[in-house]
């Protein structure tokens, strides 16, 4: 089921994170709200930068929600510098406008803020054993704006580890 491990995570009566719901293709918010992306800066026990992507849950799925990565040293702004992103759960679209702290004790815990968001043009996937293995965008965020490639790796935990950088 599609958001079950966001939604095993966290604790809704506790945490002012959305419940969210998951977007169909036909459904018109999808229509408008489809292509925007989010890198939000948390402040969690380990300070990283989460940078999530609007797009279909699978290469094959109708449905729309939040791809997301953590990038500990954060998102690169510069050609030539290459940053580790870490897949993690996908988030529903209703994030992309999230800020605020989530309480201690909680998954997650810590304070979250918007550090960059705006729309995205996706250039080209590619999609390997029904499995994308790199990506190629264009953000056109308000301080990151430029093309990027994310490729997955062999290194690392199997199957999160992405590489990401300016081209
Ligand atoms: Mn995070």
């Amino acid at each position: 089921m599609t958001l079950s491990k966001y939604k095993q995570k966290r604790k809704f009566d506790k945490t002012s994170e959305p419940e969210g719901r998951v977007l169909k293709k036909r459904d018109p918010d999808a229509a408008v709200g489809a292509g925007r992306f989010v890198i939000q800066e948390h402040k969690a026990r380990n300070l990283h930068w989460d940078f999530r992507l609007e797009m279909p849950e699978n290469f094959d799925s109708g449905n729309i929600v939040l791809k997301s990565w953590a990038v500990p040293k954060g998102m690169p702004e510069k050609k030539g510098v290459r940053r580790l992103a870490i897949e993690t759960e996908d988030h529903p679209v209703e994030y992309v406008d999230f800020e605020g702290v989530i309480p201690e004790g909680e998954y997650g815990a810590g304070e979250v803020k918007i550090w960059d968001k705006g729309k995205y043009e996706n250039l080209e996937s590619r999609i390997k054993n029904q499995e994308v293995r790199e990506l190629r965008f264009e953000l056109k965020g308000k301080k990151l704006k430029g093309e990027y490639v994310m490729v997955k790796t062999k290194y690392g935990k199997p199957g999160t580890s992405w590489l990401v950088f300016r081209v």
